[in-house]
């Protein structure tokens, strides 16, 4: 089963990636309209037919994104092809001085960013790129295009200051969204992590913390405990005559039990205490900064709540459970290890004494303690 906060991080990264590349779309599909005007304003047409197009591809892969946000490789294909041949063809029209070669330079990294499933064609893409930027240089070296010869140094220079903006725009957000990118999936791992180290910690029946989850809270109390000289209350519970509800109502009802004495006794432990299965029909609550008083108060509650819970068996027969508790206070006296000891001590007393009550060191004979 997925866990919420998976989901909530699967809905995050797919909502990152569907905006992330929409924003890209639409500066592209922005600078190619500016583009459009600019070829159309002076006269330039085959270049604003080919606006026309860019423009098109651009909203088309608008819808798309909406539709399929995971097809990153392939748009970004489709986007490094439209850029490094409207540079050239830009170039060749315009000439050298225009700097719409600097896009060929900026279509460089993006190849090895992306996941081709083959080395070879970032290699051969970065052959295309370096090959068609020198062809470039070699044949409009000078200030205006070969085809287009009359233009004038004011519209250069209006056009290189575009370009050189524009190529360090493309740059600097790649680079960020690379990075930013990179961040979602460490982020997406660690929460991988806690969510596997969280699963190795709990019980799958009762939902409760496992003992071994519990023994680290327990070091943990205990530190405190010697260290700062604060006290916490262990309680330690089981249920009476288990055996005989398996045999009387079924394996599956004994489970349905342990599952709903988990959940009240998370409901009455306060939230910054711990619960735990100790063991089968063991539980074992620990509460910091608590007095045994405060610990008997917790499970008297525990053991009145199930005491009056009514349980159905599959084929309907109605029956109860009784809880059977020992609650010690723990100071930095005695070990996390001696408390269990105790009120394991008290709970077995509890159980000679008749069950189904909770048993502390006031209703305990201390001449028993071992
Ligand atoms: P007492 O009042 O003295 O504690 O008697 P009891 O019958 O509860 O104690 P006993 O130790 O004899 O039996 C415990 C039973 O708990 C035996 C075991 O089959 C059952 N048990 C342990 N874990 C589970 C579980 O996960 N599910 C179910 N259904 N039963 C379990
Ligand atoms: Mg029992
Ligand atoms: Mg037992």
């Amino acid at each position: 089963m997925i866990s919420r906060r998976t989901f909530i991080s699967a809905v995050l990264n797919r909502f990152t990636r569907r905006t992330t590349l929409l924003i890209i779309d639409a500066v592209f599909l922005l600078a190619h309209l500016f583009y459009l005007f600019f070829f159309l304003h002076n006269d330039i047409t085959e270049m604003f037919v080919f606006n026309i197009v860019s423009v098109s591809v651009y909203a088309l892969l608008g819808r798309l994104i909406c539709k399929e946000p995971d097809h990153v490789t392939f748009y970004a294909c489709i986007a490094i092809a439209e850029v490094a041949l409207h540079a050239g063809a830009a170039t060749l029209f315009m000439g050298w001085e225009t700097g719409f070669s600097m896009f060929i330079v900026c279509c460089g990294p993006f190849p090895f960013f992306l996941k081709f499933k083959s080395w070879h064609l970032p290699a051969v893409l970065e052959i295309l790129f370096i090959s068609e930027f020198i062809f470039l240089r070699t044949y409009t070296g000078r200030p205006n295009g070969v085809i287009y010869t009359q233009i004038s140094d004011k519209t250069i220079t209006l056009i290189f200051v575009f370009n050189t903006l524009m190529s360090f725009l493309m740059i600097v957000t790649f680079s960020s969204i690379n990075k930013f990118m990179k961040q979602l999936e460490e982020q997406k791992m660690k929460d991988k992590n806690e969510e596997l180290s969280m699963l190795i910690k709990i019980d799958p029946l009762s939902q409760l913390f496992n003992r071994r989850a519990m023994v680290d809270f327990l070091k943990r109390l205990d530190e405190n405990a010697k260290n700062r000289g604060e006290i916490y209350v262990i309680g330690m519970g089981d249920l009476d005559n288990f055996k005989h509800i398996n045999d009387t109502y079924g394996h599956a009802s004994g489970d349905k039990v342990i599952t709903v004495v988990s959940r009240i006794m998370t409901e009455c432990v306060p939230s910054e205490g711990y619960v735990c299965r100790w063991g089968g029909e063991e539980l074992l609550f620990a509460v910091p900064a608590a007095s045994m008083e405060q610990g008997r108060q917790i499970a008297e509650k525990i053991r009145n709540r199930l005491k009056k819970y009514v349980f159905t068996s599959d084929e309907g027969a109605e029956f109860s459970v009784t809880i059977t508790m020992g609650v010690t206070e723990c100071s930095g006296a005695i070990s996390y290890e001696r408390g269990v000891s105790i009120a394991d001590q008290y709970l077995y007393y509890g159980k000679s004494q008749g069950r189904n009550r909770v048993i502390t060191m006031e209703n305990f004979p201390p001449e028993l303690l071992k």
